[in-house]
């Protein structure tokens, strides 16, 4: 598969590698040598010719996504590169307790930039995993990827599925034959987070099948809700829902504009406390229904998809944050407490907490921050790479 390729920088633009930055621009290039190809490994050197990386190259802004850096130097990118870069990522789900642990079985085991896998996601559910890549170079090693994982997990493994079919473009697929299943079987799984279950619908769910991102914030949402109203926009398969009610909230709504999510949020919520008439679901606009609902509402979550995937489309997303969270803040009850996130990653947390503050003074309501929160530690953050801290959350008493 692999045929290297030899990659000089120009001047200047090795500083960027040697700070283990996990990418590399075209134009930054001096000159390639060697036949280049979506795919093929890319040995990268500075203008003076030492050895600074190895990556995998693609025709494209980003030319080469940085796999290992100096002094490592693989000759290919095998079934033994990755099962040495997947063990690693596994040791650090391990040292943060989530690999044996009894209430919490699904965790995020490579989380591209963040375990220096640029473009490789993989999550783990009860022994099913779920790939997701995010580069056509990188989609040429899915085989030997999923020969590591079964290295990696041994008889522990159940399955292995790719879902890379929503994330490469569509032009990718033309004449290209797609496995969803590339070992075992799985098209549902039943997993525990911090004790509460879930299934998971990992053919036809929503990213990989479920927001692990959410799972700290969701434990902490259980400190605000007994006896609580609680309202859960944007509740996907119900996580935030699940924890209100398991946690004495007196009454949870659950909403989403997808049906389709609205029955696996009262599937999961059946699944942890039986049928429950404290739990009402909403198919509905979200705006919509805050603009138009009562105000006795204790507890209120806002979980948005993501408003700005790219940074020229930033303006629009901010406005759309306001909105959201003005909507919110005027209609909670006052004492309230209100979960408000983003996971856009061109907007950061600094910019995120000044759009809530602009809803916050229009709503006229006294607002103060009780957390500040963003993704748990399965979900890694590259020092070199800040955007990929991508979710950011506020806890706001509301008077
Ligand atoms: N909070 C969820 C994840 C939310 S993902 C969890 O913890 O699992 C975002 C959700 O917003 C998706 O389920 C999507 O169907 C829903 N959604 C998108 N646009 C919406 C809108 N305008 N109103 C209500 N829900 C919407």
């Amino acid at each position: 598969m692999s045929q290297a390729l030899k990659i000089t920088l120009r001047s200047g633009k090795d500083d960027a590698v040697r700070r283990f930055h996990p990418w590399v621009f075209s134009g930054a290039i001096k000159k390639t040598e060697g036949r280049a190809y979506d795919g093929c490994l890319a040995g990268v050197y500075s203008n003076k010719d030492e050895y600074l990386g190895s990556g995998i190259f693609q025709d494209a802004t980003i030319a080469v996504r940085m796999m290992a850096f100096a002094p490592e130097q693989p000759d290919d990118f095998g079934v033994d590169f990755w099962e040495n870069k997947i063990r690693r990522a596994f040791d650090l789900r391990k040292l943060t307790g989530l690999t044996d642990s009894p209430h919490t079985n699904v965790y995020r085991l490579i989380h591209g930039e963040g375990d220096h896998l640029p473009g490789l996601i993989i999550d783990h559910y009860n022994g099913h995993l779920v790939i997701q890549i995010h580069s056509t170079g990188l989609y040429s090693y899915l085989t030997p990827i999923a020969g590591a994982l079964k290295k990696v997990y041994g008889n522990k493994l159940r399955s292995i599925s790719d879902k890379s079919r929503e994330t490469l473009p569509a032009a990718f697929w033309e004449n290209r034959s797609y496995e969803k299943v590339l070992f075992g079987e799985c098209r549902q799984s039943e997993v525990l987070e911090n004790g509460h279950r879930f299934l998971i619908d990992i053919e036809g769910g929503q990213k990989t099948g479920f927001y692990i991102d959410q799972r700290d914030n969701r434990k902490l949402l259980t400190e605000y809700c007994k006896e609580n109203k609680v309202l859960n926009t944007f509740c996907y398969s119900g996580g935030f829902s699940v924890y209100a009610l398991k946690a004495g909230a007196s009454q949870v709504d659950s909403l989403d504009s997808s049906a389709k999510a609205i029955a696996l949020a009262e599937e999961n919520v059946s699944l942890n406390i039986g049928p429950a008439d404290i739990h009402r679901t909403i198919t509905a606009d979200a705006m919509s229904y805050l603009n138009g609902m009562e105000e006795d509402y204790n507890v209120i979550i806002l979980d948005p998809p993501a408003y700005a995937k790219h940074q020229h489309v930033k303006h629009k997303a901010v406005q759309g944050y306001k909105r959201l969270n003005l909507a919110a803040l005027k209609k909670i009850k006052k004492g309230g407490v209100l979960f408000t996130f983003s996971c856009s990653q061109v907007v950061d947390m600094q910019l995120f907490r000044s759009t809530v503050m602009a809803a916050a003074i229009q709503s006229g309501r006294n607002v103060r921050i009780l957390h500040q929160l963003t993704q748990p530690a399965d979900h890694p953050v590259n020092i070199f790479h800040p955007e990929g801290q991508y979710l950011k959350g506020l806890v706001l008493f509301v008077d």
